[in-house]
């Protein structure tokens, strides 16, 4: 194990490593894939360590918060394509999914009946953090979180970040001291069956086959239909940031914020990806800077500066930019408060004297929740950005901030009008449930932001943003004809 990865691995419970039971477990909760992850990396190194045995369990529960049938095919994609790698490497892999037949309530605790450690995923968010610590509690053995979320270990960073120009220079500083030192990008068959003695699962796996069966024998908590273009797993994620790569990546600068239906949207569409865990930053950075680059190609006099710092072409630079310290920031925001986000309590005391001032403010309109669900606003750009989500599980990142910022404008309260954008995008986004969802949700209220004049109705000094300013700046009309074919699905 390198030291620089020493930083990335927690023990969240006081008991020691059982050397008499029977193997290493890892809990593949957020990171689903075998390759390019540090928490696979340590599990390896301990079953290699303590000579016992990998296992690697993959569970999903049906009763998760937004459980839908939209984001369960998305996730049993990820079960299928692991399935198939953990055959070709010969990994002892234990699939796990709840039905109404199948219960999973107390199937953790007799996984790890006879482990001598535990290691699981430390991603900051959602129902994560909480589960990690319950088990650590249950069990008796070594319970280990390893934190593979991004590039930079997030304990590096001495505290959050209240702007993306305070964290850039940070990150720019940390960068090639940690790069070097990725996660193993892939392992050899010999390497992993020989940690594969063939222990069976003390429950019946799930079949990959058997994912329609499965699915129709779920009771999930909301009704949202799957997206026809969108397939989740590691296979369909490397196959877009491949194209991403060869298509995109040298017009993202131009292109990125033009609303456009995806084909012609120059991003890479990875945050689903991201999400799930089946890829990850280091791989996405590794493709976007190509086989010739090294970390002495880095303009390290120039930290801070996003125009030049990782690379010669500007439009990497931005892309590396978006994907390292605007992914970052958030990740960094939840790293201590992993329960922050169900709140506006946390932010900055400028943002929330604005609030203070204006919360009585006349709102021209003023929507429910099912006249936001349903996209019947009087406004057709939010309409169709509502579209855009409800039918694809996506949403154009400048179409999102718009969206964001007119259910602030239009709802009775900032309280209501979080809550609002919370349970649609957690719902319906393919990345949502993610500290992402938080940061952005929480941006268009003035986190990671200024204060912006002249002060205005309702958002005081919080930056504002418009519909009829979108129509100008963008050619809308390809955006709008997508959005409006959408509709009629
Ligand atoms: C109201 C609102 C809600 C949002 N909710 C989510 C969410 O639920 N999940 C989520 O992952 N992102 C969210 N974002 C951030 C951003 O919109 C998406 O990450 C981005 O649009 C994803 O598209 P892409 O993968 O094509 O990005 P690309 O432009 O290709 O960027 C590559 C990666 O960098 C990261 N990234 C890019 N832009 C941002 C950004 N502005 N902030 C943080 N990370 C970024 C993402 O991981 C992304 O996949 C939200 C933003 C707003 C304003």
């Amino acid at each position: 194990m390198e030291e620089q990865n020493k930083i990335r691995i927690k023990k969240k419970n006081e008991s020691p490593i059982l050397e008499n039971k029977k193997f290493i477990l890892y809990w593949m909760q957020a990171y689903r894939r075998f390759e390019s992850n540090h928490a696979f990396d340590y599990a390896v190194h301990l079953a290699k360590k303590y000579d016992k045995e990998l296992v690697v369990y993959e569970g999903l529960r049906s009763d998760y918060p937004y459980s839908s049938e939209r984001l369960h095919k998305f996730i049993l994609e990820g079960f299928r394509d692991n399935a198939k790698e953990a055959t070709r490497l010969g990994i002892n892999y234990w699939p796990f999914v709840e039905t109404k037949t199948k219960p999973g309530r107390g199937l953790l605790k007799k996984v790890s009946k006879d482990a001598c450690a535990i290691v699981s995923d430390d991603f900051p968010c959602f129902i994560i953090p909480e589960q990690n610590q319950k088990l650590a509690n249950k069990v008796e053995c070594a319970y280990f979180v390893v934190d593979g979320n991004s590039c930079i270990p997030l304990s590096h960073f001495p505290k959050p970040a209240s702007a993306a120009r305070i964290l850039r220079p940070w990150i720019h500083k940390a960068f090639g001291n940690y790069f070097p030192y990725r996660a193993k990008s892939s392992y050899s068959k010999r390497e992993l069956a020989k940690l594969n003695k063939g222990t069976k699962a003390p429950f019946e796996p799930y079949v990959p086959e058997q994912m329609d069966s499965t699915i129709s024998n779920i009771i999930f908590k909301e009704h949202v239909g799957i997206a026809r273009d969108m397939e989740g797993g590691r296979i369909a994620g490397l196959k877009k940031l491949n194209e991403f790569v060869k298509s995109k990546l040298a017009l993202y600068l131009e292109g990125r914020s033009n609303p456009n239906p995806p084909e012609f949207t120059a991003t890479s569409g990875l945050s689903a990806y991201l999400h799930f865990g089946y890829i990850s930053s280091e791989e996405l950075v590794e493709a976007s800077l190509g086989s010739d680059w090294t970390v002495e190609s880095l303009h390290k006099k120039k930290p801070g500066d996003r125009e030049t710092f990782y690379s010669n072409k500007n439009s990497t630079n931005h892309f590396l930019d978006e994907l390292l310290t605007w992914r970052e920031i958030g990740y960094l925001f939840f790293w201590d408060k992993p329960e922050f986000g169900k709140n506006l309590t946390h932010l900055p005391d400028w943002v929330k004297k604005n609030m203070e001032k204006h919360k009585k403010d006349r709102r021209e309109f003023n929507y429910t929740l099912e006249e936001w669900e349903s996209a019947k606003t009087h406004d057709d750009l939010w309409n169709a950005a509502q579209i855009e989500l409800v039918k694809t599980g996506r949403l154009h990142n400048y179409m999102r901030m718009l969206w964001g910022k007119k259910i602030i404008e239009w709802s009775p309260t900032y309280e209501y009008a979080f809550e609002t954008m919370e349970y649609l995008n957690h719902k319906y986004a393919y990345d949502g449930r993610n500290p992402n969802s938080y940061s952005g949700l929480l941006w268009c209220f003035g986190l990671f932001d200024r204060p912006w004049f002249p002060e205005r109705n309702v958002f005081g000094n919080i930056r504002y943003m418009s519909s009829d300013s979108t129509k100008r700046k963008f050619k809308m009309q390809k955006y709008l004809e997508y959005t409006n074919e959408l509709s009629k699905i």
